[in-house]
């Protein structure tokens, strides 16, 4: 089959909820001609593996320049669901309900007691609850539970509606997409972007953007001195329980342990995960994950046991180096753009990936949030080949 038109102002590489996000955000600023390619089917990968949680309080030991995107970010989502609703009318169900942090050891004891006092004088909003608190609120914790910390600011999506809502989004802004279609490699010629080749021809173009997610690195950068910054899967297995007729209402707020997480649905359904895996590109779920994600579930609340288990699946979550991700345009070659390696956060990091890679295309500026996650950080300490 032949390109539909072998031509566009950018080409977005990739379409799960960051090539997505950056598809719709470039649209929204005047880009008339913004082509998606995608390698199989739009947001079928990481995007729909995750949990949703928008919850970089809960999880963070310090204030650094990832939990200022991460805070910025999520601070955008009212915003950004309330848009994507008025534009299909697909809501998102971001629920504001809050987050809980649950310690059960000493060891979790001392880490939410550091997690409190660091947040607590950086001037965020962060409550400590005693057991009895925090049952009260969710009368399905354990009651081995010792101590907890709620997060009002930490919240949910539904990223498989996120991701519908974005895919509409794109549709009605006239988003070009080609789906079963991989780009190979970007082409660079007199040291700047001059298109991507895919199995189905060549797309002239001057700005590309890398958002393959987890297979961002098999994508060559020809004639470049500096290579695609290495990204590698990490494997996330989920469970998903029914709650609807045994223990309607079971779970309100998004429930944390240090160990694992449930996450209740409008619908009744209730997420629980995950693990943390270095095992290639293999998504097969297994009697091991499920096994460890059941044993974290059920220390977070007994009454999981009654559930009917209703779903497994596992995704690929994009990880560089550093675990951190690699954002904005590349300084040496002109017209090639990054925005991959969220790893754990590509669902929470989207909005304001979003709006600073549309910074950068549509206006040229490059926002100081975006230094610290440069690809150039990788050629300049020699970590890739
Ligand atoms: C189990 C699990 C739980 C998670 N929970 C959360 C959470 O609660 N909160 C949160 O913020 N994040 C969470 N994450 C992380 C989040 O899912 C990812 O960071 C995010 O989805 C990455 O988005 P992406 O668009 O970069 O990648 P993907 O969604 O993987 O999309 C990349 C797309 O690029 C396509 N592609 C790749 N190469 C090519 C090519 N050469 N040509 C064309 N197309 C190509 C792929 O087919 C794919 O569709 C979780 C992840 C997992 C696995």
């Amino acid at each position: 089959m032949s390109l539909p038109t072998a031509t566009a102002d950018v080409v977005i590489i990739g379409g799960g909820v960051i090539g997505l996000t950056i598809a719709r955000a470039l649209a929204l600023r005047g880009i008339s001609d913004v082509l998606l390619v995608e390698r199989a089917r739009l947001g079928k990968e990481a995007s729909s593996a995750a949990a949703g949680m928008l919850a970089p309080q809960a999880e963070a030991d310090e204030a650094d320049d990832f939990f200022n995107l991460c805070c910025q970010s999520r601070d955008l989502y009212p915003t950004f669901a309330a848009a994507l609703r008025e534009e299909t009318g697909i809501d998102c169900e971001l629920d504001r309900t809050g987050t809980l942090y649950l310690a059960f050891t000493d060891h979790d004891q001392g880490e939410i007691e550091h997690r409190y006092d660091w947040q607590v004088r950086a001037g965020l909003t962060v409550q400590k609850l005693t057991p009895a608190d925090a049952r009260t609120l969710e009368p399905c914790i354990s009651e081995s539970v010792r101590g907890a910390l709620k997060f009002p600011d930490d919240i949910q999506v539904e990223n498989r509606r996120l991701l519908s809502a974005l895919i509409q989004a794109n549709e009605k802004l006239g988003v070009r997409v080609m789906t079963a279609s991989t780009v190979e490699s970007v082409r660079i010629d007199c040291g700047r972007v001059q298109g991507v080749e895919t199995a189905r021809g060549f797309i002239s173009t001057e700005q590309v953007v890398v958002s393959g997610g987890a297979w961002s690195s098999f994508i060559k950068i020809l004639n470049a001195a500096s290579p695609n910054p290495r990204i590698e899967p990490v494997k996330g297995q989920m469970v998903c329980f029914d709650s609807t007729d045994v223990a309607p209402n079971l779970a309100r707020h998004v429930i944390y342990s240090p160990r694992g997480y449930l996450v209740p649905r409008r619908d009744g359904r209730i997420l629980s995960g995950s693990t943390t895996e270095q095992a290639g590109f293999d998504k097969e779920v297994t009697g091991a994950g499920v096994h460890s994600i059941l044993s974290n579930a059920l220390e977070i609340s007994p009454r999981i046991a009654d559930l009917p288990l209703i779903g497994v699946w596992a995704g690929l979550r994009p990880r560089a180096h550093d675990s951190l991700p690699v954002l904005g345009p590349c300084e040496q070659i002109p017209g090639l753009v990054f925005a991959t390696g969220h790893y754990r956060n590509g669902i929470l990091l989207a909005p304001i990936t979003g709006e600073l890679i549309a910074d950068a295309i549509v206006d040229n500026v490059v926002s100081a949030a975006l230094n610290a996650f440069s690809s150039d950080r990788f050629t300049s300490v020699g970590v890739n080949p």
